[in-house]
C-alpha cells in the first residue's frame, strides 16, 4: 500500500512549481464547502488533483468532477485521486473545459485554469449551475500583479488585462452578485440574482 500524504503534493507542487491553491485559499475554500452543505462540485483545472482531494475529503458523501487538458497532469492527478482511495468521489475529465458538453447541474463550480478564458468558462458552464449554486473563481490578484503590473513583460501584462476584464465582467453582471474576497491569491465568490 502506497501512503501519501496531503503535504506530499504541497512538496510535489512547490517543486515542480505547479499553481496549486495557496493554504489561506483552500482553507476558505473548504471552509466554504463545509457551511454551505456543498455536495456536487465542477472544477476547472485539476493540475494534481490538490484541490479536487481537499475538496473531496471535506464530507464523504461529496463529488467532484473535474477537468484537466495538460497530459502530464491528468496523469499525475489521477495517479494522486487513486493513492487517496478517491476515485468513487472524483470523477476526472482528459479534455480542454471548452471543448466537452456535460449535462449535469452543481451546487459549485470553482474556475481555476486559464486565466485569458474565465470569462469563456463562466459563460459556458453557468447553465450548469443549480438556481442555488455558486461560482467561485481563483487567481483574480495574479500574485498582486492585478493591482500593480508596471514591471512586467508585455505577455504578463496581456494576462493582467484579462483578469481586469473578468473582474469587470462580474462587476457588471446582471444576473450574478459578486463579492471579491482577497483571500489567497484573490477569489470572487458569485451567485444567481433572484
Ligand atoms: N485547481 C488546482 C490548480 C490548477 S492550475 C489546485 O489548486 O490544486 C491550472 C490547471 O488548469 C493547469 O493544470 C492547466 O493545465 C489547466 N487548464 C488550463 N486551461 C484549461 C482548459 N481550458 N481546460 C482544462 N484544463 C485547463
Ligand atoms: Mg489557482
Amino acid at each position: 500500500m502506497v501512503h501519501i500524504r496531503i503535504s506530499d503534493l504541497e512538496k510535489y507542487a512547490k517543486e515542480n512549481h505547479v499553481p496549486i491553491m495557496l493554504k489561506d485559499g483552500i482553507d476558505f475554500l473548504t471552509d466554504y464547502i463545509k457551511k454551505n452543505d456543498i455536495k456536487n462540485i465542477l472544477e476547472i483545472g485539476s493540475a494534481i488533483g490538490y484541490s479536487s482531494i481537499k475538496m473531496a475529503l471535506v464530507d464523504c458523501d461529496i463529488k467532484v468532477t473535474t477537468i484537466e487538458r495538460d497530459d502530464i497532469m491528468y496523469n499525475k492527478a489521477k495517479e494522486n485521486i487513486e493513492t487517496f482511495n478517491l476515485n468513487k468521489q472524483i470523477t476526472i475529465i482528459h479534455s480542454d473545459a471548452l471543448d466537452i458538453e456535460l449535462t449535469d447541474k452543481y451546487d459549485l463550480i470553482f474556475i481555476d485554469a486559464a486565466k485569458a478564458q474565465y470569462i469563456k468558462f463562466f459563460e459556458k458552464f453557468k447553465y450548469n449551475l443549480k438556481d442555488s449554486g455558486v461560482i467561485i473563481t481563483d487567481n483574480l490578484s495574479f500574485h498582486g500583479l492585478v493591482e500593480d503590473s508596471s514591471n512586467c513583460s508585455r505577455n504578463t501584462k496581456q494576462l493582467v488585462k484579462k483578469i481586469k476584464n473578468y473582474i469587470e465582467f462580474l462587476k457588471d453582471n446582471d444576473e450574478f452578485e459578486t463579492k471579491f474576497i482577497s483571500i489567497g491569491d484573490g477569489i470572487s465568490i458569485s451567485k444567481r440574482i433572484n
